[in-house]
């Protein structure tokens, strides 16, 4: 995963453009990808696709005549979305197109104007103050025309009527953790659900800029989304080094909400938990009330809370394989135990069963419940519970036994032909 961040990392991305193009095709020698193009000017939902940009030149020249700054160093010197300049001007008259960032003095901002003209350079605060008095000159070399946004999606075909989502973005320029970890993320992840037998639901990835991309993707495709989706996840920010963290779809009763609410919680996360807020990345789309998807967020360090975030610092060294790693696990677990829970009914369902003539129970009695061990503990549990009504989401939330755990060892009472799944939803 860090190896495809850091060949994604260079290209200038912004909402359209050739950075988004090179992304997806670097991103398709890894999985099968399918485009899809919106031409500039096509009405979303009240939004207008932009122009597409694209830039060759930003270079800015100091009173000597030598180049202080150049976009091909860092694409975040430039402003995405800035227009064309050529024009030699006074300090002052340049820095009404400087933005700099005081509180994070050293680092780059990340600024964009996508919906209105403008053009800017974006430069460590610490830079800006040293700045002499003199004639710069500044060359941008970009064109907005019309053109096409286009996004990507990947899909795994497991014959269901229900789909899960895996959304990430990929409209941030040479930004590592913000964007990118969920990118190389979610490649990763479809590569190991691909290749998993039995799974339940489809699976469908999707690659488009933030907001205006995933406003394409939803107006294109609202009808079927709203009936085939099962639950989705918002991929970014899951390569630094803290802690994870889930930010509930606005249902907040919703089963996905709650298996990985459960699943923090047994892994001493459940301090890191939060409810939905209209405020972030893309669930802001998918749960608007029109489609109230069941769509949350999985991240590390929350986007806008990391003091790197959407600057320069947010870069190579920010992000590592180790933490990518931790991240997908959880995405695993989350996504493998949604597939786990399901509903069982006793075959001969009055009092217990003599689990001894089955081999399933401890081979001396006494002691207190603490002495069963947690096999036979969970063995107890689903068997209870083994009602046709209640789900082991409910059995792991009663019991706090995880649903991957009681899964296992409800398949060995259903071998022992103590309990049938019911099959039905
Ligand atoms: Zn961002």
């Amino acid at each position: 995963m860090y190896d495809l961040l850091s060949d994604l990392f260079p290209y200038n991305r912004s909402i359209t453009g050739d950075g988004v193009r090179q992304t997806l095709s670097r991103i398709r020698k890894e999985i099968a990808l399918i485009e899809h193009s919106v031409k500039s000017g096509t009405n979303v939902f009240g939004w207008t696709v932009p122009p597409e940009w694209n830039v060759t030149v930003a270079e800015i020249y100091g009173p000597d005549g030598q180049k202080i700054i150049d976009f091909k160093d860092n694409n975040l010197f430039l402003m995405s979305y800035s227009t064309a300049v050529n024009e030699t001007m006074s300090l002052d008259k340049l820095l009404e197109h400087v933005i700099t960032d005081d509180t994070r003095p050293d680092s780059i901002p990340y600024s964009t104007s996508y919906y209105k003209e403008a053009w800017a350079f974006c430069l460590p605060h610490e830079y800006v103050k040293d700045m002499q008095k003199g004639d710069y000159s500044v060359i941008i070399e970009s064109t907005k025309e019309e053109g096409e946004l286009i996004y990507g999606e990947a899909f795994i075909d497991n014959s269901s009527e229900k789909t899960v989502l895996i959304s990430s973005y990929i409209c941030h320029p040479s930004m590592a953790n913000d964007s990118l970890s969920g990118v190389v993320l979610a490649v990763e992840l479809f590569k190991q659900l691909s290749s998993m037998k039995d799974l339940k639901y489809n699976y469908r990835f999707l690659f488009a800029p933030e907001t205006i991309g995933t406003i394409c993707f939803l107006h294109k495709n609202q009808d079927e989304v709203k009936l085939s989706i099962e639950y989705g996840l918002v991929a970014t920010c899951l390569g630094d080094s803290g802690e994870l963290t889930y930010k509930k779809s606005r249902r907040f009763n919703s089963k996905i909400n709650q298996i990985v609410e459960q699943i923090f919680n047994s892994v001493g996360l459940s301090h890191r938990v939060r409810p939905f807020s209209p405020l972030g990345s893309d669930e802001r789309q998918y749960c608007s009330p029109g489609f109230n998807l069941d769509v949350g967020v999985l991240t590390r360090s929350v986007y806008g809370e990391f003091p790197e975030y959407h600057t320069s610092a947010d870069n190579l060294n920010f992000v590592s394989e180790v933490a990518l790693r931790g991240s997908l696990e959880m995405f695993l677990t989350v996504i493998l135990s949604y597939e786990a829970n399901c509903r069982f009914i006793r075959i001969e369902p009055h009092c217990e069963p003599q689990l001894g003539k089955f081999n399933l129970y401890r081979e001396v009695g006494g002691g207190g419940k603490d002495s069963l061990d947690d096999i036979v503990q969970q063995r107890m549990w689903l068997l209870n519970y083994a009602d046709g009504e209640t789900d082991l989401l409910k059995v792991a939330q009663l019991s706090s036994f995880d649903i991957l755990s009681l899964r296992k060892t409800a398949d060995d009472l259903v071998q022992a032909n103590l309990i049938k799944e019911v099959l039905y939803e």
